[in-house]
């Protein structure tokens, strides 16, 4: 198992909400238009749920695997899923503080 892969185990539910945030994915559910996502994990400080996805490359002996993390709709239970390396990676650059968990208070106006 690479690097990555490893480093793909240690992700908790709080990363994937802080990426889905930091990328400015909608949490508008593409097929219902329901505007909340559920993290696939058992908590903010619980491992995520890694699925893999078989990758076959044709013509050649090799076989291999696309480790995946997703959301899911509360409402309809649509999944959209996300390489979990790209969260790995993108944990890996991001710098401190750029990670809020809490939810921003809005701006008051003066
Ligand atoms: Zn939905």
């Amino acid at each position: 198992m690479n690097e990555k892969a490893l480093k793909a185990r240690e992700l908790k539910g709080e990363d994937l909400h802080a990426f889905v945030d930091a990328k400015g994915i909608t949490h508008d559910c593409p097929a219902c238009g329901h505007d909340h996502v559920a993290i696939m994990s058992h908590g903010p400080d619980m491992p995520l749920h890694i699925y893999a996805m078989p990758l076959l490359h044709p013509g050649l002996p090799e076989e291999g695997a696309v480790e995946m993390v997703g959301v899911t709709c509360p409402n309809c239970g649509h999944l959209r899923m996300f390489a979990a390396q790209m969260v790995v990676e993108w944990k890996e650059i991001a710098p401190p503080g750029s990670i809020n968990w809490e939810e921003e208070e809005p701006p008051s106006d003066r």
